[in-house]
């Protein structure tokens, strides 16, 4: 299959809207990261998501919308919900909701998103549509046009193009569904901030049954990731210096402020910035064939989505900081 490459301009709207209608596939920007949408009411073409990304089929997925009305078509929605939509949307917070039925599951999870080529996409399709991240289950997520298309091409009909995405890693997923809320997935919209907002604590459900996506590997490339924990950060530092200066041709990927000397790869100048570049960083890495990754989360408490995604590209594995040699 050729995977066609639309410019965001009306045409190409226009076009990649057309296919969505016809039962097609195509990747389209988003603030969090890229995704590859399917007409949600088609059930051939939401089965082709899943072949095309090789995601397990119990692993349910998000469904885009254009206004935060639509909420009242699809699912069903509380106070809750209603507050959280009209304060959050269009932004990254996904809303986990008894639905009506739509994929033949008691639940759905909603987002609006806040990127304009995809509300564009969406009014012009007219309908609402599912999109998972547009990358091969398990792999680093998209956040460029480019790295879409490398991950996706001959797999679906098109990539709608459009800006790197602003905030770099997935949404959040809040669990709306039950009488007491729980977190699924960390993302650009904080605990602190749903609870704020609710007035009520807001509780972890975390590799739960509640949320299925959370079991499988996940934002993972194909080469070896060193996690480093959180305990002491001198030795730790030391530590990542030496794994480093083992392997010509090693990575960092972490604040600058904590990145050995001379180091090599992502040094971000903030929170914000390492979370919107890690997935490029992890594929650029992979590209290169760098022998050891080395990934250093920051300790912020702005920074629980990051960590959670480089805890999980690493395979959950954490290295401890290691004694000075003798
Ligand atoms: P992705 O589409 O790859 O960003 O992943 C979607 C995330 O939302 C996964 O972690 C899913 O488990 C979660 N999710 C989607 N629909 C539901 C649902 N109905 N109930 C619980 N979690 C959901
Ligand atoms: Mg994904």
């Amino acid at each position: 299959m050729m995977t066609q490459r639309l410019k965001p301009d009306d045409a190409g709207v226009s076009c990649a809207a057309a296919l969505l209608r016809a039962g097609a596939l195509v990747a389209f920007p988003t603030e969090t990261v890229y995704g590859l949408g399917a007409n949600a009411a088609d059930p051939g073409a939401v089965a082709r998501i899943y072949a095309a990304k090789g995601r397990p089929a119990d692993n349910p997925l998000i469904v885009h919308v254009a206004s935060p009305g639509a909420i009242d078509e699809w699912a069903v929605p509380d106070v809750r919900a209603r507050e959280l939509a009209r304060r959050f949307w269009p932004g990254p917070l996904t809303l986990v909701l008894p639905g009506r039925g739509l994929f033949g599951a008691p639940t759905l999870a909603l987002r609006m998103p806040a990127q304009p080529v995809a509300l564009a996409l969406l009014a012009a399709v007219g309908r609402p549509i599912a999109a998972p991240s547009a990358n091969r289950s398990g792999r680093p997520s998209p956040t460029s046009a480019q790295a879409a298309y490398q991950e996706m091409q001959g797999r679906i009909e098109a990539v709608l193009e459009g800006p790197t995405a602003r905030v770099g890693i997935e949404s959040t997923v809040l669990d709306l569904s039950l009488a007491e809320a729980a977190l699924l997935r960390p993302g650009g919209i904080s605990a602190a901030q749903i609870a704020d907002a609710l007035g009520e604590h807001i509780g972890e459900a975390k590799g739960s049954a509640r949320s299925p996506g959370t079991r499988y590997r996940h934002y993972a490339p194909e080469v070896e990731i060193t996690l480093f924990a959180d305990d002491e950060r001198q030795r730790l530092i030391e530590s990542v210096a030496r794994a480093l200066s083992a392997c010509r041709g090693s990575w960092y990927i972490g604040l600058a402020e904590t990145a050995p000397k001379g180091a090599k790869g992502l040094l971000a100048n903030d929170v914000r910035q390492l979370q919107q570049e890690l997935y490029a960083a992890l594929l650029e890495a992979e590209r290169q064939g760098a022998p050891v990754v080395a990934v250093l989360p920051p300790q912020s408490s702005s920074a629980a989505g990051v960590r959670d995604r480089m805890l999980r590209a690493a395979g959950g594995k954490v290295q401890a900081a290691q004694g000075r040699e003798e």
